[in-house]
């Protein structure tokens, strides 16, 4: 049962006492160095099974083939040793894909092209700008910004919206009254 590589490591580790059925005996793999319990979670796993196999037989049947230890019933719960429940692979498992996952959302950008809506001509109504720049904000929930004297700019194309938020705002305003320029550089 003591291979030299497992006396090596007992000494290393907590230099157990002969003669002592010691329970807390801990077996390093001499692949990865890790207690043999968790060279299945490494990624050069098979190296360390077939170290195993070769020098401790007797954990390559516990552990990998669900051998009964010798030393109790293989209950799957945790051991003496503080070990990792026996058969710890069998205890992680995928999650199914019926349970909910939460929810993501993402804003797509469709288009790179982007549009401001700039409005010239309220001051003349005698409307004060900075009211005007405010009502627009809260209104389309956006921006707005002035931009001369006379001149608001607001984030986003809105200015089929103009038509029917202006109006209604200022009533001295009529919907002949608004011009739609199209498509302006600046
Ligand atoms: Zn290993």
């Amino acid at each position: 049962m003591a291979s030299t590589e497992e006396a090596e490591a007992e000494a290393g580790a907590k230099a157990p006492k002969k003669n002592v059925s010691y329970p807390l005996r801990i077996l390093y793999c001499g692949e990865c160095t890790l207690p043999v319990e968790y060279c299945e979670y490494m990624p050069n796993n098979d190296k360390c099974k077939a170290w195993l196999e070769k020098n401790l037989p007797s954990e390559f049947g516990k552990i990998y083939l669900g051998e009964k230890s010798p030393e109790g019933g293989d209950t799957g719960e945790t051991d003496k040793k503080g070990r990792q429940k026996r058969g710890g692979r069998g205890n992680i498992k995928i999650k199914k894909k019926s349970e909910p996952q939460g929810v993501t959302i993402a804003r797509v950008q469709r288009n790179k092209k982007k549009y401001v809506t700039r409005i010239r001509g309220l001051a003349t109504y005698d409307i004060d700008l900075e009211q005007a720049r405010k009502f627009f904000a809260n209104r389309f929930a956006c921006g707005a910004s002035r931009t001369d004297e006379d001149e608001i700019v607001i984030q986003g194309d809105v200015t089929d919206d103009i038509f029917d938020v202006v109006p209604e705002k200022w009533p001295e305003i009529d919907e002949d009254n608004i011009d739609d320029l199209g498509d302006q550089k600046r």
